[in-house]
């Protein structure tokens, strides 16, 4: 897995990778190194490298407050690996998304209780959206706190963000995210709930939807709030590159919905 570091220089920032590998016997000097490395979590990496999930960790790709993202090696290939943070995780705002969605009731209140079922739910609301043809990165596994999932990047390197990235036609994305977001309410039964330029990654002529942990489906009683907060969030992006569509006529095509009150999901 060597890194090109000349040609993708545009695209890496801080996302290129440390090109010291660690091999996963070693995960005990990753527990020093790291502190997102605690007993749960390395217990769940060992059992994910018994089952030949993955063979080695390589550098972070994003240390966030609530997950940390790390580039990993498969047999067939580079994967992404998303473990969430059980100490610091904003459990409130989990459990906010976490009650009124139907598939989540039974779940314990503990905080890992809460942090396990949110990459429960961010596994299946990938897997969701892959089944709906939704550009996301595949899910390929999860246990506990850990998500395994496609790479969404080439030889080492995520993809960029949207805010970095260049697409080229302004009008043409926004239209492209819309139809996304249409897709994701229709075929997928979902809406995102926290979109914006920091979780739509650009690569190749791709916008991809990521970071789905919060979604929730349309019957979730907050549904229409984060329907209208995706796209007021999209809107801010693009307002200054191309022309937007006013939120509400947004809304009512996402949905399908064509008499959506006005203030729809401007009030809890
Ligand atoms: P957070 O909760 O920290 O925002 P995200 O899922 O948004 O977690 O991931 C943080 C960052 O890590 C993303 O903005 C992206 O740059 C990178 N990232 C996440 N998932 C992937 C992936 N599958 N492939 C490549 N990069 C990824
Ligand atoms: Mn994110």
């Amino acid at each position: 897995m060597s890194i090109d570091r000349d040609r993708h220089d545009l695209h890496s920032y801080d996302q290129r990778v440390d090109a010291t590998r660690v091999r996963i016997k070693d995960l005990d000097q990753l527990k020093v190194r790291e502190d997102v490395f605690d007993d749960i979590t390395l217990l769940a990496l060992y059992k994910m490298v018994n089952r030949g999930w993955i063979s080695a960790i390589g550098g972070s790709i994003s240390t966030g407050k609530e997950a940390n993202v790390f580039l990993a090696d498969r047999d067939e290939g580079e994967v992404a690996i998303k473990i969430y943070l059980t100490r610091t995780a904003n459990f409130q705002k989990m459990q906010n998304y976490i009650a009124g969605d139907r598939r989540f009731m039974n779940i314990g209140k503990s905080r890992k209780d809460i942090v396990f079922a949110w990459t429960r739910k961010e596994f299946s609301n990938l897997k969701r959206a892959m089944d709906a043809s939704i550009p996301v990165p595949r899910p390929l596994v999860f246990d506990r706190n850990i998500l395994v999932m496609e790479f969404l990047g080439r030889d080492g390197v995520a993809y960029p963000q949207l805010r970095v990235a260049d697409p080229g036609d302004p009008a043409a994305t926004y239209h492209e995210l819309i139809g996304l977001v249409q897709k994701l309410w229709k075929d997928a039964k979902l809406v995102h709930g926290d979109l914006s330029e920091y979780n739509i990654l650009y690569g190749e002529g791709t916008v991809y939807l990521i970071d789905m942990g919060q979604a929730v489906p349309p019957d979730h009683p907050h549904a229409f709030i984060f329907l209208r907060r995706d796209i007021e969030q999209l809107n801010r992006f693009f307002a200054p590159r191309c022309e937007v569509m006013p939120v509400i006529e947004a809304m009512r095509m996402v949905t399908g919905i064509e008499h959506l009150p006005e203030k729809a999901g401007t009030e809890m």
